[in-house]
This record gives C-alpha cells, sequence and structure tokens, in this order.
C-alpha cells in the first residue's frame, strides 16, 4: 500500500496517510483531532 499526502481541512496540517485506490479509510488528523482529511494531488494544474 502506497502513503500519499492528506491535507486536514480544519488546521491544514499534512500528513501522511497510507492510500488504496477505491477504498475510503477513516483518517484523522494527528494534530487537532479533525477527521476531515483531504488527499493532496500531486499534479496540480495551473491555470493561465
Ligand atoms: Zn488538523
Amino acid at each position: 500500500m502506497e502513503e500519499k499526502d492528506f491535507k486536514c481541512l480544519r488546521c491544514g496540517a499534512v500528513n501522511k496517510f497510507p492510500y488504496e485506490k477505491g477504498v475510503m479509510m477513516e483518517r484523522q488528523c494527528p494534530k487537532c483531532g479533525s477527521n476531515s482529511i483531504r488527499l493532496v494531488k500531486e499534479k496540480q494544474e495551473e491555470k493561465k
């Protein structure tokens, strides 16, 4: 299983969590305890 960066929507902390395609896993921010965690996309498209 690979690890990806996830960002906490509450405090903005970025942490690595295990990630598997198509699998919803419960994640919790180690900093603030929130479970509002979103995957940080590696490729950021620049809009011109
Ligand atoms: Zn947090």
